[in-house]
């Protein structure tokens, strides 16, 4: 890799990212902060806190003890596993289709529930309509993925309430796949002022707003690794022995076919791209090496637009003029919830029992 930049010595984030800085060694900044986190958990007393959390909903809803959001990658085929053949509950499955997902993923979802004995229930909200909000945020702010962080949640959330189910079991790794807090927000006032204007309010309401705060209390989610050791070659080893998942570790990635775009409109943005910051995330977490790091981010990180931009943008009913003074354009140019209202309500929900 031809590669100029100054880099973490320990993970890979250029020294453009935002708000880094380097130790003596050359460790990052956010390396540090990562170390803080998860250097000492006690993943015992985790675990014995799922195992109470779960016998509280097991045998309490309708049919279902609790949902999966269920995309057919790793880390939600494990969750299904785990969930149903470790923990013995019954849970509903939810594949939500945003039109990104791979052909390859959808195949997963169906041959791993018919193994599991596990009901799937799937939500393909009309693409016109979603194609007209990705094109909305994109023109409006340089980006389109903050169309789904709004969206995935709101269908995970009325996939739950339509069928009376009261708890949500998300395979979602902080450490490996969180956006930094530093180029990316979202929250729903946010979201309505990118909209306004190119939508109604009633055109977005199911799919991009929850119904009340009084319903959504009502439904508790969590992440299994935040109670779990998300050890990756462990979680291969048994997809494959259990479930017949055909992938390996080498395979590792991240699923969505919009990513190559979205790292390339984010580098246009930010000067990096999104490859850095996803796979600096694995290698922190010890999932693969610096080395290969590198290499997969040299050979993906998008310079030029990546192959079938066009026709990407041309779902979208688009076209490159979009991109005109996209350096200038960010989420952060519109007003958001208040800090304080959005943290009380962070907070009343992880209270739940
Ligand atoms: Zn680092």
């Amino acid at each position: 890799m031809s590669d100029e930049k100054t880099r973490c010595t320990r993970c890979i984030l250029p020294a453009d990212y935002p708000n880094v800085s380097f130790d003596a060694d050359g460790v990052c900044r956010v390396c540090r902060e990562h170390d803080v986190r998860y250097g000492s958990i006690d993943w015992e007393a985790r675990e014995r806190t799922l195992g109470r959390i779960l016998d509280r909903y097991r045998g309490r809803g309708l049919k279902y003890d609790c949902m999966v959001p269920f995309s057919g990658g790793k880390d939600s085929t494990f969750t299904l596993w785990t969930i149903k053949n470790r923990y013995g509950m019954n849970p509903l499955a939810f594949n939500f289709d945003n039109g990104f997902l791979d052909s390859d993923a959808l195949s997963v979802v169906k041959k791993s529930c018919r193994k599991l004995g596990v009901d799937l229930y799937t939500y393909t909200p009309d693409t016109g309509l979603l194609n007209r909000v990705y094109r909305r945020a994109l023109e409006q702010t340089g980006e389109f993925c903050s169309a789904c962080v709004v969206l995935m949640p709101t269908a995970i959330f009325r996939a739950a309430d339509i069928h009376g189910i009261r708890l949500i079991v998300a395979g979602f790794s902080d450490e490996l796949e969180a956006p930094p807090r530093e180029t990316s927000y979202m929250d729903r006032t946010c979201f309505w002022n990118i909209m306004k204007g190119g939508f109604s309010r009633k055109e977005l309401k199911w799919d991009f707003f929850f119904p009340s705060w009084k319903r959504m209390f009502g439904v508790k989610q969590i992440n299994l690794p935040d109670y779990i050791r998300w050890d990756l070659p462990m979680i291969y080893e048994t997809l494959n022995r259990e479930l017949d998942f055909g992938r390996s570790m080498a395979s590792v990635r991240y699923d969505c076919l919009g990513t190559p775009h979205s790292s390339y409109l984010f580098s246009r943005r930010t000067g990096f791209g999104k490859y850095e910051y996803l796979y600096s995330n694995m290698v922190r977490a010890g999932v693969i090496s610096r080395e290969e790091a590198l290499r997969i981010v040299a050979e993906r990180e998008p310079k030029e637009p990546p192959e079938g931009f066009d026709d990407f943008l041309a779902g979208m009913g688009t076209d490159r003029s979009i991109l005109d003074g996209i350096e200038k354009k960010s989420v952060f140019n519109f007003r958001t919830r208040p800090g304080l209202i959005r943290n009380i309500a962070i907070r009343i929900r992880e209270m739940l029992p």
